[in-house]
């Protein structure tokens, strides 16, 4: 029989209806792991408590407590379970991905759309089929939700209402749940080679969304405090205004100033080929880097991961561009 540390972080799975009618975060943690049901069949779990949170509260050091815990507990464990909130458990899988780089056994988020207090709830099945997949020959940090198990660094939260909240946009799912969990076979299998564990992001990152009309200016004021790295969301392929109310330029005068610049897309489907219309060419002349096919979840955190190492553009640049852990395609 194997062992499964189960972490808990929060999410619906565990929030009730509260004075105002909407649901929070106030269960107590001990009476939800009460609810979910026994998995001793499965695998002897251990619980730890990491917090009790809309996961629209996490925060960077809630990432780097996450993967501080998994780290020391690395060689007592088969595998890891994490209960989240699914508003940002793309985030904390991607985060978790760079922060426990190569790691050689599964750490699998999970969550719910409903509480497991309501009889319909999905909790139960989600809690089951991750505990299930933290025991099976993967080395990845992945989302298990609904019928899918998900590389964490390329999905994303599609749905606030259906039971596969999460989607991969870009990468086939690394396996399938009907009646039991299978694995695809994409998936990096278990190891024991040596990992790398840089568990520090830097929060000062701007997100910035590009519109018809859009003042550069407002860009240029946005990158004045404090600001270490900029993700422009541009349109297609990673085009950005460039005839009038010119972006590239403002993107050239924040890459003079060392801010990075780099450039993704509105679009969910995305392989970021800013050579492919000048709108991009002149962005990418301009210094920007395209973040090609990775989610915005993943090229944030990886932003974040790479800026707490280096403030260097160039080497932004690179480290960005390189694959670190099955992130974004390798062509
Ligand atoms: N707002 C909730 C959260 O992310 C949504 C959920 O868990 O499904 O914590």
């Amino acid at each position: 029989m194997g062992k499964a540390l189960v972490l808990f972080a929060g999410g619906t799975l565990a929030m009730e209806v509260g004075r105002d009618g909407a649901l929070v975060s106030d269960q107590k943690p001990e009476k939800v792991l009460e609810l979910l049901p026994d998995v001793s069949t499965i695998a002897e779990c251990d619980f730890t408590m990491v917090s009790n949170l809309d996961s629209s509260n996490m925060q960077t050091e809630h990432w780097v407590q996450l993967a501080t815990i998994i780290y020391h507990n690395l060689h007592e464990y088969d595998g890891f379970v994490i209960l989240h909130g699914t508003d940002t458990m793309a985030y904390t899988a991607s985060a978790l991905s760079f922060a426990l780089l190569g790691i050689g056994k599964p750490v699998v988020l999970t969550g719910a759309q409903k509480p497991v207090t309501d009889l319909s709830t999905d909790a139960v099945n989600n809690f089951v089929n991750a505990v299930k997949v933290s025991q099976m020959d993967m080395a990845e940090v992945c989302i298990v939700f609904g019928t899918q198990i998900l590389r964490g660094n390329r999905a994303t939260k599609q749905s606030d209402i259906q039971l596969d909240a999460f989607r991969s946009p870009m990468l086939h799912p690394l396996g399938e749940i009907d009646l039991e969990p299978h694995l695809s076979g994409l998936q990096q299998k278990r190891h024991q080679r040596d990992m790398k564990f840089v568990p520090t992001f830097d929060n000062h990152v701007l997100v910035f969304q590009l519109f018809p009309g859009m003042e550069p200016a407002l860009l240029l004021q946005a990158v004045e405090t404090d600001c270490q790295g900029v993700v422009l969301l541009g349109f297609g392929a990673g085009n950005v205004p460039h005839v009038e109310r010119p972006v590239d330029e403002a993107i050239k005068s924040i890459v003079e100033r060392g801010i990075p610049v780099l450039v993704t897309t509105q679009c969910s489907s995305r392989q970021g080929s800013m050579r492919a219309y000048q709108a991009g060419f002149d962005a990418v002349q301009a210094g920007a880097v395209s973040t090609r096919d990775m989610t915005d979840e993943a090229a944030i955190t990886k932003l974040m991961w790479v800026l707490s190492q280096t403030q260097e553009v160039h080497y932004v640049k690179r480290m960005m561009e390189k694959p670190m852990c099955g992130e974004m395609g390798t062509s």
